[in-house]
């Protein structure tokens, strides 16, 4: 299988996308996602281009979160279901993993990583299942160290978020390259956790940083 994998999740339409009479064109079929153009229903007139056009995409998983009633509703946890213990799975291996969401803002990005209290997204859920593994493997030798760090790119600017306050000001991180591990972040604090809950705090704490 491909070392990379890639999904697509369907929100639900906002209070204004709703008010403003917004529909959504989106529609989710096992691995594909259809998109509708609506141009046959606004060109009442019958000239132009009325053919209504269906796209379809294919992803590795596709998620429908629109209706928590519809039998198909990908909920945060069908999403960490697949995503969040691959992360884990290829993680205990030892590899390299990357998760990250990408999209327009208002999309959903920050709802599926972090979520909310009631609705908890996929971080938090792939943090505390990074020391349920640890508790489980307690065999020796193997032996692991957790370590946290959390930065912000905005405006092509690289920020810590998890650095003291005194030292915080506007400071500039400089992403480098190293020749054996890669991209990195110069100067970027690490923060050694042993438990779950310290990850929260750290997690909670930079995200008030941000
Ligand atoms: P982004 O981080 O991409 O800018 P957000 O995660 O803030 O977008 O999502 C925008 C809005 O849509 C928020 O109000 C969020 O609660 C809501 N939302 C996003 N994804 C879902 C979802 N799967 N189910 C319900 N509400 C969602
Ligand atoms: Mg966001």
């Amino acid at each position: 299988m491909a070392n990379v994998r890639v999904a697509v999740r369907v929100r639900p339409l906002s209070k204004r996308e709703v008010k403003e009479g917004g529909r959504i064109i989106v529609e989710i079929d096992g691995k594909v996602a259809k998109i509708r153009n609506l141009k046959v229903d606004s060109r009442s007139d019958g000239f132009g281009d009325s053919r209504e056009k269906v796209v379809a995409f294919g992803f590795d998983y596709c998620y429908w979160s629109v209706n928590p009633e519809d039998p198909h509703y990908a909920s945060q946890d069908v999403v960490f279901q697949d995503l969040g213990t691959e992360v884990l799975n290829g993680a205990a291996k030892g590899y390299n993993i990357c998760l990250f969401a990408y999209g327009q803002t208002g999309s959903g990005k920050t709802y599926t990583m972090l979520g909310t209290p009631a609705s908890v997204g996929l971080t938090p859920r792939i943090c505390e299942g990074l020391f349920v593994r640890e508790e489980e493997c307690a065999s020796p030798p193997s032996s692991c160290r957790i370590k946290v760090s959390f930065l912000e790119i905005y405006n092509e600017r690289v920020r810590d978020l998890l650095k003291p306050p005194d030292k915080k000001k506007s400071y500039t991180l400089r992403v480098r390259e190293h020749p054996e591990m890669g991209p990195y972040v110069q100067g970027l604090s690490q923060h050694v956790v042993t438990n779950y809950k310290q990850v929260i705090q750290l997690l909670e704490e930079g995200i008030a940083n941000r």
